[in-house]
């Protein structure tokens, strides 16, 4: 058995949607607004949760002593050693502590002129 079809409801929704009245402008603007916001909540969820990630990862501190990773913490909760003097990530490893940067303008190089043909 077949349901008849809500021609009453159609008809309105077609009233509502065509006419240019007040109404029917603001049934397309909530219509729209609930598509976008669908079509763009996981690209949104998507760089939130990425820019989250971004931070903790930021944060995350890696025990030189046995690896262990902790957010927050001065000591290792694995084996104990102090966290401090550890760089939050591999590449900032690399770079020189303040201490031993030597600044370039205080610094004069001496250059001596070899002569190699003689
Ligand atoms: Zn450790």
């Amino acid at each position: 058995m077949q349901r008849p079809l809500p021609w009453f409801w159609i008809v309105l929704a077609a009233v509502l949607l065509l006419a240019p009245i007040p109404a029917g402008r603001l049934l397309l603007d909530v219509l729209g607004g609930i598509t976008l916001t669908i079509l763009l909540l996981p690209l949104l969820l998507g760089a939130a949760g990425f820019l989250a990630w971004q931070v903790l990862q930021r944060r995350m501190r890696t025990c030189a002593v046995c690896g262990f990773s902790a957010i927050g913490l001065d000591q290792c909760p694995a084996c104990g050693s102090p966290y401090e003097q550890q760089a939050s990530s591999p590449a900032d490893r690399q770079v020189p502590s303040a201490g031993l940067e030597i600044d370039a303008r205080d610094v004069t190089i001496d250059v001596e002129v070899v002569n190699d043909r003689d």
